[in-house]
């Protein structure tokens, strides 16, 4: 908008009819007073204003206009009949002016010099806009990278304060922070601890989960570059994400090397325990099947019984000391799996018979599915073993109901077979965890007698004959374990 300033009413009047036809917008003002009034309140792109003007003259509203930052910026075009010596002209620039017009007016330069200021303003004032929007961009930014560095240094802080060797690495995977312990264990930030040579390397194991994009967990010894000595080390490297990609990876390095120690001389514990416990056992087995042998000439009798009840006592021993022996066989990597061609159909069939024998007669096992005469290679006792253990599960955790099912189902590749009851089922985010060494379902542990081996062996078998293991179960519904176990 533009702003004609003049005392003469008639002036005012043609000057704005002149405007107006070229589409400018126009406001008027009688007086210097009225013009400051409205340039403080309005935005106007040009100011018209005339010198001879009683109380407040031409130059000295425009003197006074240039002490307002509101309105110094704004051009001023001065409309003068008289003054127009050199010197009026000259305090007309002076006083914040930017051209000078003497009275006639010529319309049409009048409104070329009109367009000029009034364009040259309006770009400016676009420019000026253009400038503050990128001042306080950038101004939000700065405030952005400052409120970031502080977050990350508390972050960097917080890792320095673990007791865990602690690190990031930005997404393509290069360490960007290590906190002090790591260079207990590595002298440069750029390369991991040594890891034994027995163990699996960390580079190579990163590398493999950041192409999935998936966290790694791995246990490993790593050299304490002081000491020298290899100490066990759970590693965890997590990824943060950043919607779909990962911005960057978070890893700590936990000594559970004391842990480890005390687990090993547990598990030679157990081992030699075992072994020793097993060679008494297997001469009291002889002499109670010698002894049971003797009276079954006079049976029914007590002492036939009694020597029958002790007998299965000593089985169930038996059967503990071996789980036990299996387990210690297990962590020292000596479970050996002896494969043959087999008639799974048997093996199945003589899991069933021995369940059979050595339990009561409300216990129901039917057989579902069909499995084609073929020979699996596996080792027949090993798999007997698995089967007689889902079994003797199936029928210990359904006290109130003793039917079991044995399905069998066959495909090109490999053979399923599954064990369902319908006894006290498993929790969801316990299911993983039942094939863990000694692990027990707390709900149960203290109803049903075990020690939390027997699953775990299983899964061993399975995975040193290339099958899989696994279970579905509803906590009250009941629950169906299965393994299966390749053609070929
Ligand atoms: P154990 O039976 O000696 O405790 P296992 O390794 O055979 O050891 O089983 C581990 C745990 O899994 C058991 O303690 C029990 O809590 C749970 N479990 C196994 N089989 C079943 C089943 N058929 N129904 C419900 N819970 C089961």
């Amino acid at each position: 908008m533009i702003l004609i300033v003049d005392d003469n009413q008639n002036n005012i009047y043609s000057l704005k009819k002149l405007l107006e036809s070229k589409d400018f917008q126009v406001d008027t003002a009688i007086s210097g007073e009225e013009a400051l009034g409205k340039a403080l309140k309005n935005n106007y792109a040009l100011i018209i204003l005339d010198v001879q003007m009683p109380v407040m003259d031409g130059f000295e509203v425009a003197e006074t206009f240039s002490g307002y930052s509101k309105t110094k910026e704004i051009p001023i075009i001065f409309l003068s009949a008289v003054n127009k010596e050199k010197e009026f002209i000259t305090r007309g620039y002076a006083s914040g002016g930017m051209d000078y017009v003497t009275k006639p007016i010529d319309p049409e330069i009048l409104l070329l010099k009109v367009k000029t200021f009034y364009n040259l303003q309006e770009n400016s004032l676009a420019m000026k806009k253009t400038q503050r929007s990128l001042e306080k961009e950038v101004k939000g930014r700065r405030e952005a990278q400052v409120t970031m560095r502080s977050e990350i240094d508390h972050f960097h802080l917080m890792l320095e304060a673990l007791p865990q060797i602690a690190f990031t690495l930005d997404g393509d995977g290069k360490v960007n922070f290590v906190n002090s312990k790591w260079y207990e264990y590595s002298a440069s930030e750029l390369e991991f601890p040594e890891t034994h040579p027995d163990d699996k390397n960390i580079q190579y194991e990163f590398e493999r989960c950041k192409k999935k994009g998936k966290a790694l967990e791995l246990e490993s010894r790593i050299k304490n570059i002081t000491t020298g000595d290899y100490r066990f080390h759970l590693l965890r490297m997590s990824p943060v994400y950043d919607g779909k990609s990962i911005k960057n990876w978070v890893g700590t390095f936990t000594d559970i090397d004391d842990q480890k120690k005390v687990e090993k001389e547990k598990d030679e514990f157990l081992s030699i325990a075992s072994h020793e416990l097993k060679t008494p056992l297997t001469s009291i087995k002889a002499y109670m099947q010698l002894l049971d042998r003797k009276l079954k000439i006079n049976e029914g009798t007590t002492e036939a019984n009694y020597v029958n009840k002790a007998l299965s006592q000593v089985e169930k021993l038996n059967t503990l000391i071996t789980d036990l022996l299996d387990v210690s066989k297990i962590d020292n990597g000596k479970l050996k799996i002896n494969k043959k061609p087999t008639n799974l159909d048997s093996v199945i069939h003589t899991a069933i018979e021995t369940i059979l024998q050595t339990h009561d007669d409300k216990v129901k096992i039917t057989r579902h599915g069909f499995i084609p005469d073929i020979l699996i290679p596996l080792d027949a006792i090993r798999i007997e073993q698995v089967l007689i253990n889902f079994l003797t599960n199936a029928i210990k955790y359904s006290p109130e109901n003793n039917q079991v099912i044995v399905t069998t189902f066959v495909d090109e590749n490999e053979v399923r077979v599954s064990v369902t009851d319908f006894g006290i089922g498993i929790p969801d985010f316990k299911q993983d965890a039942v094939f863990k060494k000694f692990y027990r379902v707390e709900e149960s542990s203290l109803q049903f007698q075990g020690m939390g081996i027997g699953l775990y062996i299983c899964s061993e078998i399975i995975q040193q004959h290339d099958g899989t293991i696994g279970l579905s179960s509803v906590v009250e519904e009941g629950s169906t374990f299965y393994f299966t176990l390749p053609l070929n």
